[in-house]
């Protein structure tokens, strides 16, 4: 296994990072668009079941990509003291350009194509309404120039609320709610723009993000880390022995968790899994694909982590990022279907990125403590992340 392990080739941040420091300015940005969340997803979808037939269309806000899910974290945010110490700005959509590094043309010609025709469908689960087009180059645009402030320290650190998603879509087609691969592109932006050596992934949103891996599977200066839910969505990807492929092998790290599985499962894998091989990795820049569907009610997934979690795992992104390349994180969202829930756990994210404590109090963080895993089945789960472990190349 050792023998896989290679050195990271010398880093080219230094150049960025002198340029830029004389300017820095350390606050925390939020980016957002009211017109990312007017995006329709044409009613087609009522939880995970297509709406027809024997499917009833939702009552009310019943629809899986609501975007209410989204909008309550900024409402969140707005109402709270947190609105006093973030800083809420918006972006330029995604160019063609930029688009153009992650995607086939024919895949955007067609896509572009049917938003203007009125929308439709362009892959697996991924509905979408007229002008989606222009709305997920907005929503990929939120995410390269959140990434593009961190890097050139525009501001200290930053979450872009995109919408439509990004992890699952493929270079050549939809899957999954996700259009435009958002993370994908902001990060291949970056490296165009910035001269940056290596960067790091992590996904934390409860399903594989296979559509980023996929686009840097063959990749030794893109590390890509998903903690999953095993099995849960798309199906047949996101295995352990999927480590990458050629100079990318042990640089795509896949960790799916039983369903079931709460904080100390999700803190065990920060700890055995992501914090090594990111020390290993030593990256300029650190990027989150943020989906907040892993709490304990989220209709699309089975597992119980809680605000606590996210606010715990981004605290430790936020020190890595400090150990590694001077605090330059961004986190990007991806889902999160629980309207009540994902705006305290999108809270919690933003006091750790900021450094603020608020005056939310999360009304459910009570109730999933108490739905945690017992102490067998925590001993068990935290049996097969050490096998996970000590089977990934990168930390051999
Ligand atoms: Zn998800």
């Amino acid at each position: 296994m050792s023998s896989r392990r290679r050195t990271p080739a010398p880093s080219k941040r230094n150049t960025v990072a002198m340029t830029v420091e004389s300017t820095a300015n350390h606050r925390t940005a939020f980016f957002h668009d009211e017109r990312c969340l007017w995006h329709g997803t044409a009613g087609l979808f009522s939880l995970f079941l297509p709406v027809g037939r024997w499917v009833q269309p939702p009552a009310g806000a019943g629809l899986a990509d609501s975007p209410e899910s989204k909008r309550r974290i900024l409402s969140l945010l707005q109402v709270s003291s947190l609105a006093d110490v973030l800083e809420f700005t918006s972006a330029p959509m995604a160019t063609e350009e930029d688009l153009l590094r992650v995607h086939a043309k024919s895949y955007l010609d067609d896509f572009k194509s049917l938003s203007d025709a009125g929308g439709g469908e362009i892959g697996l689960v991924a509905p979408f309404g007229p002008g989606s087009y222009e709305i997920a180059k907005r929503s990929a645009g939120l995410a390269l120039h959140a990434v593009d402030a961190v890097v050139t320290r525009r501001f200290g650190n930053a979450y872009a609320l995109s919408r439509p998603g990004g992890h699952h879509c493929l270079r050549d087609r939809a899957l999954g709610f996700c259009l435009l691969s958002n993370v994908a592109v902001a990060v291949e932006a970056a490296i165009a723009n910035h001269d940056l050596g290596r960067v790091a992934i992590l996904d934390w949103d409860v399903h594989h993000g296979n559509g980023t891996q996929s686009i840097f599977y063959a990749r030794d200066d893109v590390l890509f880390i998903s903690i999953h839910q095993e099995g849960c969505f798309p199906p047949a990807y996101g295995g352990a022995a999927d480590q990458g492929d050629g100079k990318g092998l042990g640089y795509n790290i896949n960790v799916p968790l039983l369903p079931g599985s709460g904080h100390d499962a999700y803190l065990y894998v920060m700890e055995r899994i992501v914090t090594p091989a990111i020390d290993r990795f030593r990256p300029d820049l650190l990027v989150v694909s943020s989906g907040l569907d892993a709490n304990g009610a989220d209709p699309l997934a089975r597992m119980l982590a809680h605000a606590g979690t996210f606010k715990a795992m981004t605290e430790q992104m936020m020190a890595l990022a400090a150990r590694h390349c001077g605090g330059r994180l961004a986190l990007v969202h991806e889902g999160g279907y629980a309207e009540a829930v994902v705006p305290f756990c999108g809270a919690a994210i933003m006091e750790a990125l900021a450094g603020a404590s608020s005056d939310i109090v999360d009304p459910t963080r009570e109730m999933f403590e108490a739905w945690q895993p017992n102490a067998r089945q925590r001993a068990f789960q935290r049996g097969l992340i050490d096998e996970m472990a000590a089977a990934q190349p990168l930390l051999s």
